[in-house]
């Protein structure tokens, strides 16, 4: 899986990663620029992008299993149901971030998906240590489901809520690793220079301005 730094690599192909866990950078694929709200999954060709690029389809066979499906309508079935669901996983995440938690239906519904889309996995021993692998091998677009809704329940159940949090100045949500889980930005280069920058202005003409 993507491991994003805070200052390189913050784009690929496109795409923001910035949220230290692939399925928070999902809901950050509708992010606001400079237009307005925008949305980076528009297309099939779009969402193959995003899969590449998250590190969800990267050895070459996947990348070719992903390409054959540009002109098909399942694939175009699978990113519509994806989309709404990526917004009610917002939802989800918007009420853990308010110290909330997801509602009852949306649970049974990450539960129906993981009873349908089971994502396998097996122990190995690596150096000395237990690592579990886990074996996804798409067949058909709706196969996708297993990692994504894989995903939504480690970040459900397995991730420490206090540490999911959205950019005080913008909608990306990402997951804070920082050694004292103080992040409070997207990324310095987006919204915290934008944000110290303000702060300086506001002091500069007086104002007992906070924002550091
Ligand atoms: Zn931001």
């Amino acid at each position: 899986m993507h491991a994003a730094s805070q200052d390189v690599n913050e784009w690929i192909d496109g795409f923001l990663f910035v949220a230290n866990r692939p399925i928070l950078d999902l809901l950050n694929t509708k992010p606001v620029l400079a237009d307005g709200p925008t949305e980076l999954l528009p297309d099939v060709r779009g969402l193959e992008r995003w899969l590449i690029a998250s590190g969800v389809m990267t050895s070459p066979r996947k990348k070719a299993i992903v390409q054959s499906w540009r002109h098909s309508t399942e694939a175009a079935s699978f990113l519509k149901h994806l989309i709404a669901f990526r917004e009610r996983l917002r939802e989800a995440v918007l009420r853990i971030e308010s110290g909330s938690s997801p509602t009852d239906a949306f649970l049974a519904e990450v539960n129906s998906l993981l009873l349908r889309y089971p994502l396998n996995s097996s122990l190995h021993k690596r150096d000395g240590r237990v690592i579990r692998e886990t074996h996804f091998e798409p067949r058909e677009p709706s196969d996708l489901w297993a990692p994504i809704i894989d995903a939504t329940a480690d970040l459900l159940a397995e991730t420490e809520s206090s540490r999911i949090r959205k950019c005080e100045s913008c909608v990306v949500h990402f997951f804070d690793t920082s050694k004292k889980g103080s992040r409070r930005w997207c990324s310095m280069n987006i919204c915290g220079n934008k944000l110290k920058v303000a702060a300086y202005q506001k002091r500069k003409r007086g104002d007992n301005a906070t924002t550091n």
